[in-house]
């Protein structure tokens, strides 16, 4: 059984005082929420004041990035050993990342294996342009980034992938539930290939991309989504307590 896992990437949103404020919010009724993982991946800056909120309660913590060396002259860089004890996960090539930060799949293969050698839990972030999706090379292009991502890498479930349509992302334009699982069971495909397919049908594979309460229903009902990196939406406590409530009921009900 895959447990369902709903993360919220805060982006570069929230000053110090507002990301406490914002887990004050939702704190009591998360943690109430058992059947769901939950992850809030607020920026670097406050981590450690969010973990201090949530000790003694079953929320996670999550970064949204990290490089793949320990320590040394990387101006700006935060590294494996200093989330070590604070997170437990770490989103790795998410489509701003590669967009804006000329992040290459050469470069978040390395994090990622980086990240599973420290004790992390990667969550993999694949999608493809609206260009690629017009021109139906939307498979091409996942199954290029899932080997490239992972190469190199011994099969395991400690590992998550996200898929997120770059087209979907900000856009409040989601897939639809059909889309999505169809992307999503190729991407088991491919894991199955690469890996073989005891491990494939291990590993939690999320949604991402305008995923709010009022389209969750939708993606949490098809077989192969386990969950859903959520952005926007998690910036809103009621909003991101209703995802994840909606994904405990129906989840539970399947
Ligand atoms: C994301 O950034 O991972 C994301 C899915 O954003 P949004 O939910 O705002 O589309």
């Amino acid at each position: 059984m895959r447990k369902p896992l709903i993360a919220g990437n805060w982006k570069m949103n929230t000053k110090l005082e507002e990301a406490e404020n914002l887990v004050r919010a939702m704190l009591a009724e998360l943690d109430s929420i058992e059947s769901v993982e939950k992850v809030l991946c607020p920026p670097f800056i406050s981590l450690a004041a969010v973990k201090g909120l949530i000790k003694d309660t079953s929320i996670k913590l999550g970064a949204q990035n990290m490089y793949f060396e320990d320590k040394g002259a990387y101006t700006g860089e935060i590294s494996p050993p200093m989330l070590i004890g604070l997170c437990d996960f770490v989103i790795l090539g998410h489509s701003e990342r590669r967009q804006y930060f000329a992040e290459t799949d050469e470069l978040i293969n390395k994090k990622v294996k980086k990240a599973l050698e420290s004790g992390l839990t990667p969550i993999l972030c694949v999608g493809e342009s609206p260009e690629e999706n017009e021109a139906g090379r939307t498979e091409e292009k996942i199954t290029m980034q899932i080997n490239a991502g992972l190469a190199g890498i011994s099969p395991t479930s400690q590992l998550i992938i996200a898929y997120e349509p770059i087209w979907a992302i900000g856009t409040g334009k989601a897939a639809t539930g059909k889309q999505a699982n169809a992307t999503i069971s190729l991407i088991r495909g491919i894991l199955a290939n690469l890996w073989n397919k005891e491990t494939a049908k291990a590993v939690r594979i999320l949604y991402g991309g305008s995923v709010t309460s009022s389209n969750i229903d939708e993606f949490i009902s098809e077989p192969d989504i386990d969950g859903a990196l959520v952005g926007g939406a998690s910036l809103k406590a009621d909003e991101f307590v209703g995802i994840v409530r909606q994904t405990s009921d129906l989840k539970s009900t399947r």
